[in-house]
């Protein structure tokens, strides 16, 4: 399918606390999307940032009209500022990138180039982890969990920095769901998709924004926005336990009959009350985070607020529809 011949890009930005980082983030993506044909905008999502992140969005706004903003009413999360992004983007393809300069923006034309040439979402995979061997392991044991789970190819090291064209960045809008993992949902939308490598690289500014338990609830979002397969789990696990419990009920009652040592001891009695107790009070976790989420969207609430935005977002963009 032929691209606009001058096509639009949204560069979408999401930011919570990255002070340090707009004014070189925004130099070097003007530079690089300058050189590129066709037109640009580029909105910041602030996502309720205590800094100066918003003062510093605003300066730059002031200065070039291609330059917008939307400023969260709170902190709303990481995936939430990624998607009220592409819900305001009007151009012809958007790209995401973290606002730390971690995704190098001179890589932009390069995903250019490959929806130029028909791929719908172009991502990038992270080559290395930049020496954080644990980091580096957990996350690649967590992609292909996450892969086995669900049967979606959600990629290793993937990285919110890709290139959407518009048909796909409309389809995730329609994808109006709580719990967004953005990384899972673009694989699952399909399109014709291409991944490059690139070289992550260390932050430029600020620290980072994702600590230890942060990435946990953000792997369950992973696995429980995407799969059943631990519900199931858990009824084979079900089975299994009953298998082995007949199994054993038919051995004491075959000692009780046939043998008198019947009183037999408190050990296997603990290990199985323990063991069992251990395995019904996990299936209730595992229950219990989808029914969580199952109250989390039936209540319906709106998935962010927006304190204020540019102008121009108004009329050229999507509005959300919640
Ligand atoms: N971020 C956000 N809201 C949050 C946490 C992070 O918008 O609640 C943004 C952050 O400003 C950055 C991106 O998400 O642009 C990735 O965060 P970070 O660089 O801290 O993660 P890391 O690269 O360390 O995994
Ligand atoms: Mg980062």
């Amino acid at each position: 399918m032929p691209r606009a011949k001058n096509p639009h890009f949204s560069v979408v930005v999401p930011c919570y606390n990255e002070g340090a980082c707009i004014a070189e983030l925004t130099s070097r993506l003007t530079k690089v999307l300058d050189d590129c044909t066709g037109t640009h905008e580029l909105i910041f999502v602030n996502d309720g940032s205590h800094d100066d992140t918003q003062a510093k969005i605003e300066a730059l706004a002031e200065a070039d009209a291609r330059i917008k903003h939307i400023r969260f009413s709170r902190n709303f999360g990481h995936q939430m500022a990624l998607t009220a992004g592409l819900e305001h983007a009007g151009g012809d393809a958007v790209i995401s990138l973290d606002g730390d300069l971690q995704h190098p923006p001179e890589l932009i034309p390069e995903l250019i180039r490959y929806w130029d040439m028909g791929y719908d979402v172009v991502y990038t995979v992270r080559e290395s982890n930049q020496g954080h061997a644990a980091k580096e392991f957990v996350s690649r044991a967590f992609y292909w969990l996450l892969r086995k789970l669900t049967g979606v190819s959600v990629p290793t090291g993937g990285a919110d920095f890709r290139l959407m064209d518009k048909r796909v960045a409309d389809a995730l809008r329609d994808c109006d769901e709580r719990f967004v993992f953005v990384r899972g949902l673009v694989p699952w939308l399909g399109f014709k998709r291409k991944g490059i490598a690139y070289q992550a690289e260390p932050r430029y500014g600020g620290s980072t924004k994702y600590k230890m338990g942060r990435m946990l609830s953000f792997g369950l979002d992973g696995v429980f926005s995407f799969s059943i397969v631990p519900l199931r789990l858990i009824a084979f696990i079900g089975t299994v336990t009953i298998v082995l419990g007949v199994v054993y009920a038919a051995y004491t009652l075959a000692v009780r009959l046939f043998t008198d040592t019947a009183v037999s001891g408190w050990t296997s009695l603990m290990i199985v009350v323990l063991v069992f107790s251990g395995t019904q009070l996990l299936s209730l976790g595992i229950l219990s985070e989808y029914v969580g989420r199952i109250y989390e969207e039936v209540k319906h609430r709106p998935r962010y607020v927006i304190a204020d935005k540019s102008e121009s977002l108004g009329r050229t963009g999507t509005e959300p529809r919640r």
